[in-house]
């Protein structure tokens, strides 16, 4: 008999992790951090559900931090299994993984240094080393290649839109088949391409991160220009937090559109994540994974200045004239943005732009539910910037994408489980689906 659990995304958008067993066999699909309230942070301090030892394989989506960033701990603790992930993913995933080992022995380093934290001394969860070990196990497989996994499994991945290398997984084991969406991307995206359908299966695991949203269907290039010309117009510094791997490179797209149509262009761009611009070189090496060539590639990745080093970042605070600095993390929970809302937001001529799903309890969600300061490095900080939320450049499907993505199967599944969504999202999406698709 095959059971499936989900520990982590229940209720929660972070934290992605769901067990198949069967006996005692087990395979993990994905193993994701959780991350904003503390009470959901606190549960990456939790002993894994299952002894990590006893799990036979891992099936990774995609790369995003809340869908693999507990991958370190888990090797660490104990599993000895393969990592299945598409080629991209595999290499997204070293760039997340080593950063958030770095940050996290960052974090550590700063709180016991200056003396905030309660838990003395403050530990990171794993550091770089433990990220490198999560890395090695890594086992890469192609998009739509059947795969046996742990035996008698079969694993096929199909493209997911979303992010570079994103997929989803279709698990046939023990005579049923298992279809897990990951996050699911856009349609018509500029940047990536359709999530492809599933025919077949007889379960679906289904995110419903915008399971109660429709994206506003405003073109996003207007909905950036009109903000950023305000900002630019009264001397203000444009800050976008931004997911290191996938918006970061889909804002420069855009940018780089209005550039080339003749707009902002005295207005310098600074990309200043080490992480953001490695993914942006990894997104020209892996063409067959969005819908830019080669050359709209390169003219993209080339409208920024780079900033990798911290020094590089804190002269970007010091210059005086405007600017859009895009930096991570996209929900301002870490990394060098915080340094840039710290040093912005208390300034009204400025404008914090978010551009993807801010998770409850991230100082992105309470800046954007229009908190007048947040708290970062044990202390507070006031927001008197514009703060602005552009979802629709989003790299999730709204409710009807995810609607339109099952509605690809051929026979309607036997049953649809809907998860990673707070629990309006899901409880909407649970509506929505059977009143149109009557499962
Ligand atoms: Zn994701």
């Amino acid at each position: 008999m095959l059971t499936l659990t989900t520990d982590g995304a229940a209720g929660t958008v972070t934290g992605s992790r769901h067990l198949l067993t069967r006996g005692n066999q087990r395979i993990l699909i994905n193993c994701g951090l959780f991350q904003g309230f503390k009470y959901l942070r606190d549960l990456n301090r939790a002993p894994f559900p299952v002894e990590p030892g006893s799990i036979g394989a891992v099936v990774l989506t995609h790369a995003h931090l809340d869908h693999c960033g507990y991958l370190p701990k888990l090797v660490a603790d104990g599993f000895r299994g393969p990592i299945y992930a598409t080629p991209a993913t595999r290499e997204v995933a070293e760039i997340i993984l080593r950063d958030s080992g770095h940050i996290q022995e960052k974090e550590a380093e700063y709180a016991n240094r200056k003396g905030f934290t309660r838990h003395k001394p403050a530990r990171p969860l794993y550091g770089v080393k433990k990220a490198e070990r999560a890395l090695q196990a890594f086992v890469v497989v192609d998009f739509h290649a059947p795969t046996t996994i742990l035996g008698d499994a079969e694993l096929i991945y199909r493209h997911a839109g979303h992010i570079l290398g994103a997929a989803t997984a279709t698990i046939s084991w023990a005579g049923r088949k298992i279809a897990f969406s990951g996050d699911l991307g856009r349609y018509g995206d500029e940047v990536m391409i359709d999530p492809e359908p599933v025919e077949e299966a007889d379960h679906v695991v289904i995110e419903s991160t915008y399971g109660n949203r429709r994206h506003d269907q405003t073109d996003p290039v207007k909905a950036l220009a009109a903000l950023i010309s305000r900002a630019a117009a009264r001397g203000g510094t444009i800050v976008i937090p931004s997911f290191a791997v996938g918006r970061a490179q889909s804002l420069l797209y855009y940018i780089a559109k209005l550039k080339q149509d003749g707009r902002f262009r005295n207005l310098p761009v600074f990309l200043d994540s080490p992480m953001a611009i490695d993914a942006s070189e990894l997104l020209c090496a892996h063409p067959d994974d969005h819908r830019m060539c080669a050359d709209i590639c390169r003219k993209t990745c080339a409208i920024a200045t780079y900033v990798r080093d911290v020094e590089g970042s804190k002269a970007i605070i010091a210059t005086p004239y405007p600017k859009i600095v895009i930096s991570a993390s996209g929900m301002a929970t870490g990394g060098r943005v915080l340094h840039h809302i710290r040093a912005f937001a208390p300034d009204r001529r400025n404008l914090i732009l978010f551009t993807g799903f801010q998770a409850a309890g991230t100082r992105g969600r309470s800046m954007v539910d229009g908190a007048s300061e947040v708290k970062m490095f044990g202390e507070w900080v006031p927001v008197r910037a514009e703060i602005a939320d552009l979802p629709m450049l989003s790299a999730h499907a709204d409710a009807d994408e995810l609607l339109r993505w099952l509605g690809g199967f051929s026979a309607p599944p036997k049953r649809v489980i809907i998860v990673h969504g707070e629990p309006d999202a899901a409880e909407a999406l649970r509506v929505k689906i059977g009143r149109e698709l009557g499962g």
